[in-house]
């Protein structure tokens, strides 16, 4: 009898294929294994997605080639997860599934073995000048290993012998070294702090969010929460509690954690707590570390997992808990490739089909999590309090304009306030976190003469100058190119200019006002592996570092004593942008910086610096009143029908040709049927990024009112209906349909 399978590809396409499955395989597969099989010429890798009677395809049916796992690393509600995923955001099966099972990690990965060397005393008492006459590169070997008492890895010995495995099977063979193969397990510990101990004693608030929570943890039940607790109010200390409780009854654990910057000190504490049951799981990985990870996750060896947005699909078993610490973050929105998800949408998705607690937590929850509360889809747990007494710290708001004006100093980077501050902290040895969201040395360079600006010929966007390595920068695409001579393109003028700030101008003022300072700069140019940036927080939390410098980065997480002084340099950065989430952006961003300060014994101060001082968003993040700013911003959402009072959606179209973009985009939103009441279609209109990485972009809006489409259902049946087959399928005149469910931003 044969048997087939239908199998689904990460191809942009919604066919499944029908392939035969040989004999030897049959007992090793299931729904949702993965196997290669031949697709057109090529080989690839795909998920079996059903076990049809016989085949509809009418043709020759070809057979499997392989399984990349000797079984299915899927449990049914990850299964099931991808299913939902495909549907929810509009994404073929096996696009999905390689996001939640990303092909290069296979359940077969083996750590490499090395070959290893060591003289015996044989070859220790071995006379060099007879052995060097016949081999002479054995002789030269040997020599080198008379240096070392223990094995060393062959390869090291390759400046001594070409083929050094060679040399040492022939020393073997004369019975002078010994050789042995040996596994190198990667070393997963490598990138957390050291564990951080604590003695923990709840406070009464704490342990009645503790309590609150427990209740929900038996029975076995989907439960979902938001646990708002201002910056230094213990929120890490009650995910470790809430853990060790969910650990208990045998179920495992994901922590979400937005910024891989923060990792280590919350690891660290983790690990002090559950020892080796823990690993880190997040992009910056080594590829060896990551299979490794992985295939013992796979293995049932890790119970809490703590990582970046893909954690969420760690395949551990029996899941009983998901934590998304600081859930606003648009970190855990994936903008590319599709599916386009956000991590909290699925871990809440995850969380259902576990029957787990989902718990969000933030000191400046997301909008729409704000709201859910409200609405009572999630549980209110608050801690409105820091630990220990810690009080919030005191806010000095800089007027810019009126600053300069009174000093007669236009352009100043720092005001007279903030320089006091600094220089006060350095005097007592305390430490200073300042935070410039812009990295690069200066957004703009501009000739004087003709006014003529370095653009990015492919995003249409200003070339950010870089002083270290001396280079233009596009921070959309990534494009680099090294400025040779300093001269105007367009008038050959050699009169340029550098306008606006990033952090390694800010750099330069800093080393030039505080010369004795010991400073380090964390931004993305900086921050290269996640070991690096390890090293820098250590030092920093040793105190061997006065002032930390960075972008958004170094806004969160951050825990240490001796910060007592926060620095925004310029607060309305990111204010201006054509995006509805711009004003909370800028609030949460200058509400968690400000929580850096003053977390422990020692009073902390903020100073923001601000050129719109009577800004509504500014106003209330100033004065860190987070519940009128909220407020605020929600009634100004309901008006305009934004979410969470509404579901959003856009379509980006993109292409080469502007013409073939525009054509296709007036033909899908002149053809738009089916319509309902409370839809409202915004577009086409050039996207804010018009041009990004050389293509030509343009969106059409989509947005249901709730008071409509409760559940969002009618938008998401319009959409698939509308475009459910043309979604990431590039037409004849190049353009491509790009579909973005619940966008985080819409520029
Ligand atoms: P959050 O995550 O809410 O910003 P943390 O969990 O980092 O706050 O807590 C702030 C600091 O207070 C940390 O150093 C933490 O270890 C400490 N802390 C919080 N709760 C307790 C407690 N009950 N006992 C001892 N230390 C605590
Ligand atoms: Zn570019």
């Amino acid at each position: 009898m044969s048997m087939f399978v239908d199998i689904a590809f990460p191809i942009s396409s919604y066919n499944i294929f029908t392939y035969s499955v040989p004999q030897k395989f049959r007992s090793q597969i299931g729904i949702g294994s993965r196997v290669t099989a031949p697709l057109g010429k090529r080989r690839t890798t795909g998920i079996i997605v059903g076990f049809p009677q016989k085949p509809v395809f009418t043709g020759a049916i070809k057979n499997i080639e392989s399984l990349v796992d000797p079984y299915p690393v899927l449990d049914k509600p990850l299964w099931e997860l991808i299913i939902w995923m495909s549907d929810y955001y509009l994404t073929p099966i096996g696009q999905v599934a390689k996001t939640v099972l990303p092909s290069k990690l296979s359940t077969r990965y083996d750590p490499p073995a090395l070959w290893m060397v060591r003289i015996v005393s044989k070859g220790d008492n071995a006379n060099l000048g007879n052995l060097g006459k016949n081999a002479p590169t054995q002789a030269k070997v040997l020599d080198q290993l008379k240096n070392y008492k223990d094995f060393i890895q062959v390869s090291e010995l390759r400046s001594f012998a070409s083929s050094p495995l060679k040399v040492c099977q022939g020393l073997e063979e004369k019975g002078l070294v010994k050789l042995l193969k040996e596994t190198r397990t990667p070393n997963i510990n490598a990138f957390t702090f050291d564990p951080i101990s604590k003695q923990i004693y709840f406070t009464k608030k704490q342990r009645e969010v503790l309590h609150d929570l427990s209740l929900m943890l038996n029975p076995k039940k989907f439960s979902s929460h938001l646990l708002h607790g201002v910056t230094g109010s213990g929120k890490t200390e009650i995910y470790i509690e809430i853990s060790r409780k969910v650990l208990a009854c045998d179920r495992t654990v994901i922590i979400l954690l937005p910024e891989i910057l923060i990792t280590p000190q919350i690891a660290g504490r983790f690990r002090a707590v559950f020892g080796d049951t823990v690993a880190l799981w997040h992009s910056k990985l080594t590829q060896a570390v990551r299979s490794w990870t992985w295939k013992r996750i796979c293995l049932g060896d890790f119970k809490v997992i703590i990582g970046a947005r893909s954690a969420i699909f760690a395949p551990v078993k029996n899941l009983g808990l998901i934590v998304v610490d600081e859930e606003q973050e648009s970190s855990y929105k994936q903008e590319y490739p599709a599916p386009k998800y956000h991590t909290r949408e699925v871990a809440l998705m995850r969380g259902k089909l576990h029957k787990a607690m989902v718990i969000m937590a933030s000191a400046t929850p997301s909008l729409e999590s704000y709201y859910n509360q409200i609405k009572g889809k999630f549980t209110y747990l608050q801690l409105s309090h820091r630990y220990g007494g810690a009080k919030y710290p005191q806010v000095y708001v800089v007027d810019m304009k009126k600053d300069q004006e009174e000093a007669g100093k236009i352009g100043q980077v720092f005001s007279g306030l903030l320089l006091d501050k600094i220089e006060d902290r350095l005097n007592k040895s305390e430490q200073i976190i300042l935070l410039q969201n812009r990295r690069g040395y200066s957004p703009i360079f501009r000739c004087n003469d003709c006014g003529e600006m370095e653009m990015c010929p492919r995003c249409n966007v200003t070339l950010t100058y870089h002083k270290v390595g001396n280079s233009l920068q596009c921070h959309f695409c990534g494009l680099k190119k090294k400025v040779v001579k300093l001269q105007c393109k367009h008038c050959s003028g050699h009169n340029l200019g550098l306008l606006g700030i990033g952090t390694q101008k800010v750099e330069d003022i800093l080393i030039e006002s505080f010369p004795g300072a010991r400073l380090a700069r964390l931004d993305f140019d900086t921050a290269r592996s996640i070991s690096s940036i390890t090293k820098l927080l250590k030092k920093f939390s040793l105190g061997k570092i006065d002032i930390l410098l960075g972008t958004q980065m170094i806004a969160k997480g951050l825990d240490f004593e001796n910060i007592t002084l926060v620095g925004i340099i310029n607060a309305d950065t990111g204010l201006y942008l054509p995006d509805f989430r711009a004003g909370e952006r800028v609030f949460q961003l200058i509400y968690q910086a400000s929580g850096r300060s003053g977390r422990h014994k020692k009073p902390g101060e903020v100073v923001i610096q601000t050129y719109d001082a009577e800004n509504a968003v500014i106003k209330q993040a100033t004065k860190l009143n987070l519940k009128k700013y909220y407020n605020m911003a929600l009634s100004e959402r309901r008006e305009l029908n934004y979410p969470p009072f509404s579901w959003m959606s856009n379509l980006v179209f993109s292409g080469k040709k502007k013409i073939a973009v525009l054509h296709k985009a007036d033909k899908v939103r002149s053809g738009l049927s089916g319509k309902y009441k409370g839809l409202d279609i915004i577009g086409p209109a050039p996207c804010y990024r018009e041009r990004l990485r050389g293509k030509y972009r343009i969106q059409i809006v989509f947005k249901s009112a709730k008071s409509q489409d409760q559940n969002g259902l009618k938008l998401h049946h319009f959409l698939q209906q509308n475009f459910g087959s043309e979604i990431n399928q590039q037409t004849h005149s190049g353009v491509i349909t790009s579909l973005d469910i619940n966008p985080v931003s819409i520029q």
